[in-house]
């Protein structure tokens, strides 16, 4: 059972306050919370606040917090995934799956490829996906899910000082981080293709932008199995 609850603008020195009417709900009549439980508050932005329940009623829960620390719980380089995703269930779990895996930002990818356009209820539904995730896996900050974005605007978007740049393609080089140049690298972006994979001329336009094309072996996989995969390397555990 989760005694985790998101509240965005977690008063960092503590505190009185209340969940939100959604999180109220669900703490009074799916969790049937009490006055005197403890449960810990994170505010999506790294710090966290152990809690007591003072007052509970269906539809406001109230608490007293203790002062928050900052314990972001991230890996040590920062990773944003661009994606052309699945769909449904797939699409859910790879949401889960990044989130626990700490990626910072999870862009949709749009490619010439690619089968569907994602809408602003699926958009919806992934960062509840996430917020939902980080509950579960201890993590307080949350993954970032951006607005879909073509991949010329993905590859638009300069690599900044520091920053690798990889798209995932099979007979890629090899996937090593620390590798590459003397300074390790502060910060990833990886870019997973759709089932049919990316064209000719999204691979020329990537390589074109600085990007490496990074093979992941002889077997091919599915989006979402390539995107754990790429997101464990790049995370650099
Ligand atoms: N039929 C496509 C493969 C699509 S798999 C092709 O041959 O290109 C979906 C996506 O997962 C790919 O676009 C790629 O980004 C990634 N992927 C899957 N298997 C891979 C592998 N062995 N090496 C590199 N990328 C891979």
């Amino acid at each position: 059972m989760t005694s985790r609850y998101h509240l965005a603008g977690l008063p960092i020195g503590g505190g009185s306050l209340s969940l939100p009417p959604a999180e109220s709900h669900h703490a009074a009549t799916v969790m049937r919370v009490r006055c005197g439980d403890r449960l810990t508050l994170f505010d999506g932005q790294g710090h966290e606040a152990e809690a007591t329940i003072v007052s509970v009623s269906k539809r406001e829960v109230r608490l007293t917090a203790e002062p928050a620390v900052y314990r972001p719980r991230e890996n040590r380089r920062a990773v944003t995934l661009a994606v052309a995703m699945p769909k449904g269930d797939r699409a859910r779990e790879l949401v889960e799956r990044l989130t626990e895996l700490g990626i910072d930002r999870l862009v949709p990818l749009h490619c010439e490829r690619s089968p569907w356009a994602v809408s602003a209820a699926a958009l919806a539904k992934w960062q509840r996906v996430a917020v939902e995730a980080c509950k579960q896996c201890g993590r307080n900050r949350l993954m970032e899910i951006e607005e879909p974005q073509s991949v010329a605007e993905q590859l638009g978007r300069p690599l900044a000082d520091g920053e690798i740049g990889w798209f995932a393609h099979p007979g890629g080089g090899e996937m090593n981080a620390d590798s590459l140049g003397e300074r390790s690298a502060t910060a990833i972006r990886v870019a997973i293709g759709p089932e049919g994979g990316f064209t000719e001329g999204e691979v020329a336009a990537a390589r074109a932008a600085g990007w490496t094309p990074v093979g992941l072996g002889e077997r091919i996989y599915r989006i979402e199995t390539a995107a754990v995969i790429v997101a464990i390397h790049a995370a650099g555990f």
